[in-house]
């Protein structure tokens, strides 16, 4: 993949703010607090991490989705996901879940420990109309499959979605071919090393800090994003990034925007607020569990 020239500059920063969700998990919000807070086809991020069971244990009970994907993404801890369909993972450190909700499923995702650290991320994925009403899918994968692959000038990267495309060389990872050809990339940088990443031009992207900070954009107007924030990148082909005195770690994310409308009522998201109502009707008539198979 070769890197392009233009380097993208950071446009906007989003800053967590602290929620709740599921059964009362405590959680980061960054992507999504709002609807002025999306970034085609991304439609939320979450981040959790505690050392304290009581802001994890009672986990996300059954509950719908329709409509997009959620991509759950564990640093560290142990949890279950299963659903109607009969579907059952065991999420471990590392490893990630990528499901398609599709027209519906009705799962729960349930940590599997009462003590210790329990860290990962949950993003959503819109998916295009014309994949909306789709049967749900899921794809367990675990830490062995993601790609590992040391920076030359320090640091590592994890290739979970998409292609590396740095100085590091070309490596794809498990997740490739999707419609919005996401991008999904962990990366690590001790202090002072510096990472560039070739972008698509016409995909909308965004970095996640969750340690330390970073220096984003070009080398002489770097501007800096800080632990817990998401930062919006501008136009270009590539990004820029290096680590603060701490080091850094984040997630870099990017993929095709749909350009359609959104219209989103709690777990589902869809084009227009007939359809809305549908999945409502249909998620209260049980036709949820009759039609997905
Ligand atoms: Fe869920």
């Amino acid at each position: 993949m070769a890197i392009g020239k233009s380097t993208r500059p950071l446009q906007r920063i989003i800053q967590s703010v602290v929620a709740s969700d599921g059964a009362g998990v405590k959680l980061r919000r960054s992507i999504g607090q709002s609807p002025f807070a999306r970034l085609d086809p991304f439609l939320m991020l979450d981040e959790f991490s505690s050392f304290d069971a009581n802001d994890y244990i009672a986990g996300f009970p059954a509950h719908p989705h329709r409509g997009f994907e959620t991509v759950t993404y564990l640093l560290d801890g142990h949890m279950l996901h299963e659903d109607h369909l009969g579907n059952r993972g065991d999420l471990k450190s590392g490893a990630v879940q990528w499901m398609s909700a599709g027209r519906g499923i009705i799962h729960s995702e349930m940590p599997q420990q009462e003590h210790g650290r329990m860290r990962g991320f949950q993003l959503w994925i819109n998916l295009p109309a014309k994949e909306k009403m789709k049967p749900a899918g899921y794809r367990d994968i675990d830490a062995a499959e993601i790609p590992l692959v040391p920076l030359p000038g320090g640091g590592r990267v994890r290739v979970i979605a998409g292609t590396l495309g740095s100085e590091a060389g070309s490596v794809p990872g498990p997740i490739q071919g999707l419609a919005t050809e996401p991008l999904y990339l962990d990366v690590e940088l001790p202090a002072g090393a510096a990472f560039t990443q070739a972008i698509d031009g016409g995909h909308n992207a965004f970095l996640y800090v969750f340690e330390g900070a970073a220096y984003v954009g070009p080398r002489d107007a770097a501007h800096d994003l800080d632990t817990h924030s998401a930062g919006v990148l501008g136009p270009g082909d590539r990004v820029d990034v290096s680590a603060g005195a701490g080091g850094t770690r984040f997630l870099l994310l990017a993929g095709r925007p749909l350009g359609e409308p959104v219209v989103q009522h709690g777990p589902f998201v869809m084009n227009t607020r007939e359809e809305i109502e549908q999945a409502i009707r249909d998620y209260q008539s049980g036709a949820f569990t009759r039609v997905a198979s």
